[in-house]
């Protein structure tokens, strides 16, 4: 049985904090599905299909790294593409408070499905995408925290609308 693990998220915008997860998960699964969520209640910052292909630019020489839209429930999609794992980064204890709650719910409603969590790398804490929007919403220059081979022009805040 294959060992697949969805790694979901709102990735307004996928930080160099996302790809690190993502790349140190590899080794520990046959595929990766990330799964960028959406809401049509809530706005984001970048259209989903700028996040999909930026996303996709990443990964683009990684055979085990797939990258799929979704508006419903993580768990949906994990039955729908045959995951048992979901794959979550943990910066902070606030982070882990919050994903403890929906990691712990949703092993009761679906106890085949485990979570699993990497420690983000000490040099990646601090690595927001709500700070990383600020910035680029004012004009600064966010490079440094977004994966190195993107065309950081395209998330000038001119032209994310
Ligand atoms: P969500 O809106 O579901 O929290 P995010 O796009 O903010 O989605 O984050 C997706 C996942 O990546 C979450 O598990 C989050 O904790 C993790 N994450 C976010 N930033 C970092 C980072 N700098 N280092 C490690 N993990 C991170």
């Amino acid at each position: 049985m294959k060992r697949i693990a969805i790694f979901p998220g709102s990735f307004d915008p996928f930080t160099i904090g996302h790809e690190s997860i993502v790349r140190r998960a590899i080794p520990m699964f046959d595929k990766i599905v990330i799964m960028i969520g959406y809401n049509a209640n809530k706005k984001s910052f970048f259209p989903i299909e700028k996040r999909l292909k930026w996303i996709k630019q990443v990964f683009k020489d990684e055979e085990k790294i797939e990258v799929e839209t979704y508006g419903g429930l993580t768990v949906d999609f994990c039955k729908e593409t045959g995951a048992r794992y979901i794959l979550r980064g943990l910066r902070t204890s606030s982070d882990f408070e919050y994903e403890r709650a929906i990691a712990q719910m949703n092993k009761k409603m679906h106890p085949e499905i485990e979570t699993v969590f990497l420690l983000t790398l000490p040099e990646h804490t601090p690595v927001n995408a709500t700070i990383i929007r600020d910035i680029i919403f004012h004009g600064g220059d966010a490079s440094m925290f977004l994966p190195k081979g993107l065309n950081i022009e395209e998330f000038k805040v001119e032209n994310h609308a």
